[in-house]
């Protein structure tokens, strides 16, 4: 059970998250929850971080005791006092450290990757620490579990990415063991350790990803995404109004939407899922008795054209010209290369004879990109650019789904359009400002109440 931020963000939320734990024990056996940091703590954390990078200090002592305070407030309401001293010790242990992280930073002027994910990887600790504390303190026999030892990583830091064997290995020692004995282990998502214990992040979101690799590891039932929303919806609801709820996912429809955009799942969580055949769910911890979405390998039919849209803004498209490419091999790997020198994962690519446009939405290193490329080929470069992407199984069997999603974007200027092979996607890339209108175009075409307008929908 992964509760996210904003399931965490204070003491009403942790109660809300205690009675939904209850319950589930209740129901099966205790589960593992898996939580975020406090909402907004992490970006915060960073914050600091960038601004102790940069030489600046004035901020932190202010800074640590607002982080120490918001934990210290809900521990208070949530944990009777005689348990509370113990807990508020370990917080203000975390946050001695943290100040010390942070002032070495300063002193150091040090901002690399490693740092970064030493002080975001408090967020989790603490919250986790809270939450632990508050569930045991409700009659639930609760376990913290130091996630640094829980999930092992490369040394990838701030995009770790976990090793199996050695993960699977911890969590049987680590996590197993507390399970067997009828107790709930609390652990911090987002957060694991290298080998050597270096503490090291799954990059942001990733919280999601660590209820899965965890769900994986020990052969979970089901991995459940406690949000607040109530479920995957139909539209980013940040940008259309009022979109509904999708029942029933496949697991690649829920990793195309979370891949190209849907910020409710992380873009990793969905394959130890599938790994494993393991059901993922979507609930609102708001609303604990809602449906939510199912995900699963097989969902049951339906005839809904498509099952969700999807967003991905402020990308940037890349395009590449070289009139040598003419009949020449190797071009691509040529280029995709300069894009894996980077780091920089490149989400669509469309090509023409001479040229191939791609988009990313990792600028960090665009500069040495773009200085690459042009060794041996012209480079175009758009930013403010978005990727509009329709998602559903049941595009395979719609031959002409294209032609009435492009006629349903009529006016709106298209960059670059894909159909994936698989057919279980189509993607186009447009002006980042034309979004909100294209997608409430196509979201009324398709998932309107009444009925669909001609020539988009069915
Ligand atoms: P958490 O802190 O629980 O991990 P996130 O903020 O990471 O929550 O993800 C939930 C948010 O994802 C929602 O509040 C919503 O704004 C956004 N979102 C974007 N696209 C979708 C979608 N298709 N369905 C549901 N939520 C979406
Ligand atoms: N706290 C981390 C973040 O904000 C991880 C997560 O919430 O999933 O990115
Ligand atoms: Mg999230």
């Amino acid at each position: 059970m992964k509760f996210g931020g904003t399931s965490v963000a204070d003491q009403e939320a942790i109660r809300r998250l205690i009675a939904i734990v209850r319950s589930e024990s209740a129901r099966t056996g205790p589960p593992v929850v898996v939580v975020s940091a406090m909402s907004k703590v992490t970006d915060q954390l960073l914050r600091m971080a960038t601004e102790a990078a940069a030489g600046e200090r004035q901020h932190i002592a202010s800074g640590m005791d607002e982080v120490l305070n918001r934990h210290l407030a809900a521990l208070e309401t949530l944990v009777p006092s005689d348990r509370r001293d113990v807990v508020a010790k370990q917080l203000a242990e975390q946050i001695d450290e943290l100040r010390a992280m942070l002032t070495a930073l300063s002193i150091l002027r040090e901002g690399s990757p490693r740092s970064l994910d030493g002080v975001a990887a408090a967020g989790e600790l603490l919250s986790s620490r809270l939450v632990a504390a508050a569930i045991a303190a409700a009659g639930i026999d609760a376990v913290w579990v130091d996630a640094r030892r829980a999930i092992v990583t490369d040394d990838h830091y701030t995009a770790a990415v976990p090793l199996t064997s050695e993960t699977r290995a911890a969590l049987a020692r680590e996590v197993a063991p507390h399970l067997a004995a009828g107790k709930v282990p609390v652990l911090g998502g987002y957060v694991g350790a290298t080998c050597d214990g270096v503490a090291t992040t799954l990059g942001r979101g990733g919280s999601d990803y660590s209820a899965a690799i965890i769900g994986e590891g020990l052969a979970a039932s089901e991995i459940q995404i406690w949000t607040d929303v109530d479920g995957m919806l139909t539209a980013d609801p940040r940008v259309v109004d009022a979109p509904q709820v999708v029942s029933h996912l496949s697991f690649g429809e829920a990793s195309e939407l979370a891949y190209f955009g849907a910020k409710v799942l992380h873009p990793s969580t969905i394959l130890p899922a599938v790994a494993a055949d393991i059901p993922v769910r979507i609930l609102n911890s708001r609303k604990p008795e809602a449906p939510g979405t199912l995900i699963t390998a097989r969902p049951p039919a339906n005839d809904r054209p498509i099952s969700a849209l999807a967003c991905k803004r402020n990308v940037t498209v890349v395009e590449v010209t070289s009139t040598r490419m003419l009949m020449a091999y190797g071009f691509l790997r040529r280029l995709f290369e300069v894009f894996e020198r980077h780091r920089t994962a490149v989400d669509v690519v469309t090509t023409s004879e001479v040229s191939v446009s791609v988009t990313i939405d990792d600028n960090r290193r665009l500069p040495d990109i773009v200085a690459a490329l042009r060794e041996f080929a012209d480079v175009n470069v758009e930013p403010d650019m978005a990727l509009l992407c329709a998602v559903g199984e049941n595009l395979r069997a719609d031959p002409a789904f294209a032609i009435r999603m492009l006629a349903g974007l009529e006016g709106v200027p298209l960059r670059m359009v894909s159909q994936a092979a698989s057919r279980r996607n189509v993607t186009v890339v447009i002006r980042d400002a034309d979004v909100a209108r294209a997608m409430a175009r196509l979201h009324d075409a398709w998932f309107a109440a009444t009925t669909p307008s001609v020539g988009v929908a069915r």
